[in-house]
């Protein structure tokens, strides 16, 4: 369902890495996140405490961690300050493009369709003769209970394109020129066109096999809703298991080599009693110099996946440390949520058969009945309207998750001091904002704030002495 053009290939990657290892944030490239305008002197406030430390006049954490200089600290929160305004305004702006593309967009896009559909069909009208060539429209008419369907799919590619192409600036502000300017990437133009025209081809196959699916099930079957229900919530598991192939499309991954740090992590997984088929390193390097990790699929297809970045930066106890975290969320309870999905997720497409048959009646947008290929900007409102009302909470959800995963990661090293030295490292190279306002962290982070992490860690450490 093209939801909202988030076609970027940092929004790609990051979308299977469940959790992130480092506080990726929500709002972007990881680790776009300053405390704004408001507070950007209070953080420097610690670093007046004279004279214990060569590094005095750093940004200190409350345990007194140098992070930042005042000078890093001022770039760091220039850094984040775009992504801050973008998550004031960005529900605004979504909404407002929805309601345009309802009003103005949608019946000349579906004339356009339809007028294509119909010329590319005459044309076509030779090639039917070929007995293998004719197959394939045959085979569609049929799965589609008859004519129309190419109008339909080619509505639904310009409807994506259209998206797409409204959000383009953003998305080319916010994962090319700022990454530059920051100096956090330094891909070509070439290579970046590459990446976001790859991304493009897989949402438009992806969104075609999805609307060809949804629509001609709504043509046949008065309980489409159900079905669709059931069939997307496998489907849902069945790509959860393609992850670990899914990294690939964009970065080089080679297999971590037998050493040293492939036997710990061996013996780490072994203590956690997590089977695992690979340990692979991803060259995430060509596109940013942040770090990042992650688990991908599951059971005997689960690889663990380290940055080429991390390898670079981190010793091998903070590369333990942050794969003690990533198995931290193997072990979250999952059988409730996914029972909440399924059931939220059937209860949305009963909602949306509701709406579109209301739809149907009143003919919006021109549609001529129910099932009719014009509704689908309305499904990606209403499906946009659901995932932002529930945004606060999912988020609020995966903060404690990533508390628990720190927890639990912790307890699997007792290695507090790595830990930390782990995060402290990251906050640095990835920009993170270590001290971001509340609305910001309420409304834009899936992962509790460095203040936070560090507060816990140390708070750990205390316990733990002398045990
Ligand atoms: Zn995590």
């Amino acid at each position: 369902m093209p939801a909202r053009a988030a076609a970027s290939r940092r929004a790609e990657a990051d979308a299977h890495r469940e959790g992130g290892g480092i506080p990726v944030s929500d709002l972007m490239p990881p680790g776009g996140i300053g405390p704004g305008p408001m507070r950007a002197s209070e953080g420097c406030a610690a670093s007046s405490v004279p004279g214990d430390d060569p590094r005095a006049g750093w940004y200190r954490s409350p345990h007194l961690e140098p992070i930042f200089t005042p000078e890093e600290l001022a770039q760091v929160h220039a850094y984040a300050r775009p992504h801050y305004i973008w998550l004031a305004i960005r529900d605004v702006v979504s909404l407002l493009v929805f309601l345009g593309i309802l009003r103005f967009g949608v019946r000349p896009m579906y004339r356009l369709a339809d007028r294509a559909a119909g010329w590319i069909n005459a044309r076509a009208e030779r090639m039917r003769r070929v007995p293998v060539v004719r197959a394939l429209p045959a085979a569609l008419d049929r799965l589609w209970g008859g004519a129309g369907w190419g109008a339909a799919l080619l509505f639904s590619v310009l409807y994506l394109l259209l998206l797409e192409l409204i959000y383009l600036p953003r998305d080319i502000y916010f994962t090319y020129f700022l990454e530059h300017a920051f100096g956090m990437s330094n891909d070509t133009p070439g290579e970046y066109a590459v990446d976001e025209l790859k991304s493009l081809a897989l949402q438009i196959v992806a969104n075609s096999f999805l609307a060809f699916g949804m629509y001609g099930l709504m043509r046949r079957l008065k309980a489409w809703w159900l079905v669709l229900g059931v069939v997307a919530g496998s489907a849902l598991l069945f790509s959860a298991m393609l992850d670990p192939w899914r990294g690939q499309i964009y970065f080089e991954q080679h297999s971590l080599p037998a050493g040293p740090l492939r036997e710990r992590i061996d013996r780490l997984m072994a203590k956690a009693h997590i089977e695992y088929g690979d340990v692979v390193v991803e060259k995430t390097s060509r596109v940013s110099k942040s770090v990042n990790a992650y688990f991908a699929g599951q059971g005997p297809t689960r690889t663990i996946v380290l940055t080429d970045t991390l390898m670079e930066n981190f010793t091998p106890d903070e590369i333990a440390a942050v794969v003690a975290h990533e198995a931290g969320h193997i072990h979250e309870p999952r059988t409730l949520r996914r029972i909440l999905s399924a059931v939220g997720l059937l209860a949305f497409l009963f909602g949306v058969d509701r709406v579109l048959r209301l739809a149907a009646r009143r003919q919006w947008f021109g549609a001529s009945g129910f099932a009719d290929i014009r509704t689908l900007p309305l499904i990606g409102l209403l499906l946009w309207a659901v995932i932002t009302v529930g945004h606060p909470f999912s988020i609020a959800d995966s903060r404690a998750r990533e508390r628990a995963a720190d927890a639990w990661a912790l307890e699997l090293t007792r290695d507090p001091d790595a830990f930390r030295r782990m995060l402290v490292k990251a906050t640095r190279i990835n920009k993170f904002d270590p001290d971001p306002p509340k609305w910001v962290e309420v409304l834009g982070f899936n992962h509790p704030t460095i203040r936070e992490r560090l507060d816990f860690v140390a708070a750990f450490a205390e316990k733990t002495r002398g045990e």
